[in-house]
């Protein structure tokens, strides 16, 4: 065997909660895995998460302990910085060359490349990207992240801020802008993040504008309810303009469309709770594998009811966030209900 080509039976694309999970739980059913991430860190989008809705747990700590179990694994093979290149199909071996000059044949592929947030420079009368004091959901979850118990500074000039706006599905229910979909979690996160800030810093204010607040699962509409009590303000209205004033302050414009009066108001911080599209990658890892993507850009399941991990193409499978936005455990599920899945996969194809 060349010594650039390794053996497994799964290859896993992409390290965030979902790829994780699954090789944890492949693990656990004696079946070896590869897990290739494209960035130099493994755990995706949830290893900055500092408490995650419903119940406020670490996000951290759930990825390091998946990483321990990663570590601990002799069946599992982290490669990180890597991105595949090509994939070919060999008398029921999938071969697949990787940026990293290497060969990984393997029996079966998970795809768990999950999402990326939306671009809210597309938005424009939100002014983010032009106003320092307008941030996205992730950049204020990094921000609550890196000082677990302290005071939010203002990105223009390091002042504590007190004041905080929240808008609501940003990049999210627009055929205008090309994602007509709910994201289904924003809501949730927006208002954990309500939560976090509010329980921080007594003296603070959040207003939260929101066109309808979707609270679907079990825990999350409690959640809605303890913010009220906190004290957080939900307005219910479409924010129309932010704009800079000279110190940095942002001033906000909306209209309240339960009242049907205009609203307006003057924040330290904004934070754009933008909604998720399909990952980066989509297009590129949709040819590679030749597997189909949905009109909104993610990908699709053989049958959404009765295959849910499936593709079009035999041996390669879906999990987590790629599929349709989904909350953390739901990933976690996920990573769980494909492992038995390839199991089966294996066991039929051996
Ligand atoms: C602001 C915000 C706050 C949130 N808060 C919560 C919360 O409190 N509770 C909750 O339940 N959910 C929350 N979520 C949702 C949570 O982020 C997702 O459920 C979770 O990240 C999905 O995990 P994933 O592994 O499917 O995708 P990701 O986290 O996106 O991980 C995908 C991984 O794949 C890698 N990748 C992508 N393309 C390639 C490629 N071509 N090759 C190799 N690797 C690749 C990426 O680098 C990444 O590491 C929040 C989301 C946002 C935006
Ligand atoms: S979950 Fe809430 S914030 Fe997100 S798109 Fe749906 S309604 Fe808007």
């Amino acid at each position: 065997m060349d010594k650039k080509t390794t053996n497994s039976k799964v290859l896993i694309i992409g390290g965030g909660v979902t790829g994780l999970s699954t090789a944890v739980n492949l693990d656990m059913l004696g079946i070896d895995s590869i897990i290739i991430e494209k960035t130099s860190e493994m755990g995706g989008k949830v290893k900055e998460y500092s408490r995650i809705f419903p119940d406020f747990r670490s996000g951290k700590n759930i990825i390091q302990e998946l990483i321990d179990k990663v570590k601990q694994s002799s069946r599992i093979k982290p490669v990180v910085s890597t991105f595949i290149t090509s994939v070919e199909r060999i008398n029921g071996t999938y071969s697949v060359l990787a940026s990293n000059n290497k060969k990984y044949n393997v029996r079966a592929i998970i795809l768990a490349c999950g999402f990326e947030v939306f671009n809210a420079r597309l938005q424009e009368e939100y002014g983010y990207g032009v106003y320092p004091n307008v941030i996205n959901s992730l950049e204020l979850e990094s921000m609550l992240s890196a000082d677990e118990e302290g005071i939010l500074l203002r990105p223009s000039d390091g002042k504590p801020a007190k004041r905080m706006a929240i808008v609501f599905c940003v990049g999210s229910r627009s055929k205008r802008l090309g994602n007509p979909y709910c994201s289904r979690i924003c809501c949730s996160y927006s208002t954990k993040q309500a939560i976090e800030i509010m329980e921080r810093i007594p003296d603070a204010s959040v207003t939260c504008f929101y066109i309808d607040i979707r609270t679907y699962d079990r825990g999350f509409e409690e959640m809605y309810q303890y913010a009220q009590e906190l004290g957080v303000k939900y307005v219910r209205g479409r924010v129309s303009e932010c704009s800079a004033l000279p110190n940095g302050d942002i001033h906000v414009r909306a209209e309240n469309t339960l009242l049907g009066n205009p609203v307006q108001g003057i924040f330290d911080i904004v934070s754009l709770s933008v909604g998720m599209m399909p990952c980066a990658d989509a297009d590129n890892l949709a040819k590679l594998l030749s597997i189909e993507r949905s009109e909104d850009g993610f990908f699709t399941r053989k049958d959404s009811f009765l295959s849910p991990h499936d593709t079009v193409r035999e041996g390669i499978f879906l999990a987590g966030s790629l599929t349709g936005l989904k909350p953390i455990k739901d990933c976690l599920l996920e990573g769980m209900s494909v492992s038995s899945r390839i199991t089966a996969y294996l066991g039929k194809n051996k």
